[in-house]
């Protein structure tokens, strides 16, 4: 009988670099401080020292373009030349200075010469990359959209690998999810698709002849619930492709292929990887199903996660399954949504450390468990004992399981949920405390961050300035804004966030059960990357966390100050989650601490709390089958944290979003008193919703953009609230802006906000 073979990939390495070399690189580039080819050198010292480190760990199949000096489907666009003409494009090839006007927008009277675009053109729109938290740049495609090789960089970078001795296999994003995920100008993106597949037969037949055999070409809109249009799109992509150069590993990943299945197993690929990570039941299906010849990739690590495998259990997971076919060990998907390195976390609880496994211990484990298929367990003696040992403290210890949290869990009322009185209970009793009048204004709770409180911050940590001078500072931005709020007349006050780091950091640093990394960054965008907490065990709150500075700053003031929260599903959303429950449990947990603050903040005073939920909608699952099962916990959750307040406590809750017609029922059932949402730029369009669904609760829609540096003008403003009293009875009307300003300038909020609060008064005396 042959020997099966067991060998690993990786998929993506994340391209940030160990120390975020590439994003400094590129900030240092775009302020002119670099050149372009101090910038071209540090992307390829990266490349390099990325594929070494992939092969010393074990990798035996390395990828080259997953890197990327800023999207890879921003990197696909312009390999392809779908260049939206707002950038006047004219050249052969898509050059540095298009590329960064695509992902940034260009500056005004910025045309330099031999640079083709347009002087003054604004980025193309940027997404969320399926459910993580990647944003990538979304294609925009016209009707007379044609097609052509206009970059080279998929050639040039498996050439690159090829000259210092790696045979790479290249990652290209597929031609249907490529235009599943495009905008189309007046053309519906898939009637693209015949022409799109021309220049990607070219693409694969260039790669074919420079010497790829295998080309990773990642489907993963093959996961969602796909129309019958999009179905065949696949089957004619692929009859097309399977020919056109080296064998292709349709790469599927964030979820299980379901229903599917059928259609993927048709496809005459030569290589099929599958998410065993989310969907691990889809393994037997898949075998059921699929052409023997298929060669299997097992995406069996989390890709998207960072706790250590099991590799003992794993190993004899596999077994059987190895000596029945030669199988690609790898990560359920891209390394690009995990942080590079464990060995870099000198500051955390060595006992937490343990549990961890990061880019650089992923291929770790995955080299561990080929060797063991390959050549007998003992051959991966000392990472099977190392790994067992850590499973086993991880399963065991005292700092994840803390039997006070599990009591009180266990008692949960399945009233905890509710509130005492119905919506129109509360509104009397909570107008009668607040004695608001119409059309109230207030903010949503950040002031601007200046580079003297980030200044701050960053002395504090460094131990330049001690806990009481910067106590003494915050107290005073502080007692600042609440008196500036109070001469321009907002009615509901905050206190500013400016002792915050970060709306999700700031409490999990308070919260038992959370973790944080020192270089733990993954890139959200471009050169921004994110620290997200790790949580890591049984959540409570040992003490209260914002509870002081809402004293501190209701007593600069005699208007109501809203207490300021981040809420349980947005602070499970944006952490790295436990995998040894389900997420729900543990934003139950959460929210459990968070009705703890509500509670005590209540108790301290405060008529009003605001609770945000500003990443509820992006954890809508990639399947609508699921949606009802996440919304019905998300809901259950922000109504533990909400719940436990007397009626005449006014509960806010603020989501920066527009889009709300999948989710309106749900916001209708988290029954919070009042909602702020963001309405500038779409003109209070998104209002529609919540007249369709006669939404019976107060709701304060945006008025002022704050993603933008522009003023808004007194009669923008009572434009936009004409077009909303349009829309919904005046009673339930609050004035706000869209979001917090913390990323503004006072000198743009100060006169926004003046306009803001004298729109308000128009609207008042307009009755
Ligand atoms: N209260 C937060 C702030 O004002 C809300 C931020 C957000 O929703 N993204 O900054
Ligand atoms: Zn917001």
């Amino acid at each position: 009988m042959k020997k099966m073979t067991v060998s690993t990939a990786t998929l993506g390495f994340p391209r940030i670099g160990t120390r975020r070399e590439l994003k400094f690189a590129l900030e240092s580039f775009w302020a002119g401080k670099s050149s372009l080819a101090d910038l071209q050198t540090a992307a390829a010292g990266l490349r390099v020292a990325h594929w070494a480190r992939q092969k010393a760990l074990g990798a035996d199949i390395l990828p080259s373009n997953d890197f990327s000096l800023y999207d890879h489907v921003l990197d696909t666009s312009a390999l392809i030349g779908a260049i939206p003409p707002r950038y006047d494009w004219s050249g052969e090839t898509v050059g540095p200075d298009l590329y960064f006007a695509m992902a940034r927008g260009s500056q005004t009277g910025h045309a330099h010469a031999g640079c083709a675009h347009a002087a003054d053109a604004t980025a193309m729109e940027m997404t969320k990359w399926f459910d993580t938290n990647y944003h990538f740049l979304v294609p925009e495609l016209v009707a007379s959209q044609s097609f052509r090789i206009a970059s080279t960089k998929i050639f040039d970078e498996y050439e690159e690998a090829k000259a210092l001795g790696y045979q790479t296999r290249p990652v290209l994003l597929g031609p249907v999810s490529y235009l599943m995920l495009a905008k189309g100008n007046a053309v519906e993106p898939l009637a693209l698709l015949p022409a799109l597949l021309d220049i990607y037969a070219e693409i694969l037949a260039r790669l074919a002849k420079r010497g790829a055999d295998w080309v990773q070409i990642d489907e993963p809109c093959l996961v969602l619930d796909l129309a019958e249009d999009q179905r065949d799109a696949f089957q004619r992509a692929y009859a097309r492709l399977a020919t056109a150069g080296p064998r292709l590993m349709l790469t599927t990943y964030f979820g299980g292929l379901g229903d599917n299945l059928d259609l993927v197993a048709e496809l005459p690929v030569h290589g099929l990887h599958l998410d065993l990570v989310l969907a691990p039941d889809q393994l037997e299906p898949v075998l059921a199903r699929i052409q023997p010849h298929v060669l299997l990739s097992l995406g069996i690590l989390d890709g998207r996660n960072i706790w250590r495998a099991n590799l003992p259990d794993l190993y004899w997971r596999l077994k059987p399954l190895a000596a029945e076919r030669d199988l690609i060990l790898a990560p359920s998907c891209s390394l690009l949504h995990v942080p590079v390195d464990v060995a870099l976390e000198t500051g955390l609880d060595p006992e937490v450390g343990q549990w961890l496994s990061f880019a650089v211990q992923k291929v770790e484990e995955l080299a561990a468990l080929a060797r063991a298929l390959n050549e007998g367990e003992d051959a991966a003696f000392v990472a099977f004992s190392a790994s067992r040992i850590a499973a086993v403290a991880r399963r065991t210890s005292p700092k994840i399981h803390d039997p006070a949290v599990a009591t009180r869990i266990a008692a949960l009322d399945v009233d905890a949920g509710g509130r005492t009185a119905p919506f129109a209970v509360r509104r009397k009793a909570q107008r009668k405390r607040l004695g608001l009048p119409d059309y109230p204004t207030t903010t949503i709770g950040s002031f601007p961050q200046t580079p003297e409180v980030r200044k701050a911050r960053a002395a504090h940590i460094r131990g330049e300035i001690d806990d009481a001078a910067y106590d003494r500072y915050l107290k005073a931005e502080t007692k600042a804004a609440v008196r500036w709020q109070e001469e321009i007349g907002l009615d509901v006050l905050v206190h500013g966030e400016f002792e915050r780091n970060d709306m999700v950091q700031y409490f999990g640093e308070q919260l038992a059960g959370f973790a944080f990394t020192r270089s733990g960054w993954v890139q959200s965008y471009g050169s921004r990357c994110v620290r997200p907490p790790i949580l890591y065990g049984d959540v409570s709150r040992p003490v209260p966390m914002t509870v002081d500075w809402w004293r501190y700053a209701q007593g600069c003031t005699d208007k109501p100050m809203k207490g300021m929260l981040t809420g349980p599903v947005t602070i499970l959303n944006w952490s790295f989650v436990r995998d040894d429950q389900p997420r729900e449990a543990s934003c139950r947990q959460i929210a459990l601490a968070i009705r703890d603050e509500v509670q005590d903040l209540e108790a301290a005073g405060a008529a009003i709390v605001q609770i945000d939920e500003a990443a509820l909608r992006e954890g809508l699952p990639l399947r609508r089958s699921e949606w009802q099962s996440y919304l019905d916990w998300a809901v259950e959750c922000f109504r533990i944290a909400s719940s436990g307040v007397r009626d005449d406590t006014q509960i806010h809750t603020h989501m920066c979003y527009s889009e709300f017609n999948d989710i309106i029922r749900a916001i209708g059932a988290m029954d919070a008193d009042v909602i702020s949402i963001e309405t500038a730029r779409s003109r209070m369009e998104l209002l529609e919703a919540f007249t369709t669904y006669e939404y019976p609760n107060e709701i304060g829609p945006g008025v002022y953009d704050i993603h933008s540096p522009r003023i808004p003008a007194e009669r923008e403003m009572t434009d936009l609230l004409a077009l909303a009293g349009k829309q919904l009875p005046p009673a339930q009307i609050w004035v706000n802006p869209d979001c917090g300003l913390k990323t503004r300038q006072w000198d743009e909020v100060r006169p926004a906000l003046i306009a803001m609060v004298a729109a308000a008064h128009k609207m008042r005396i307009k009755g």
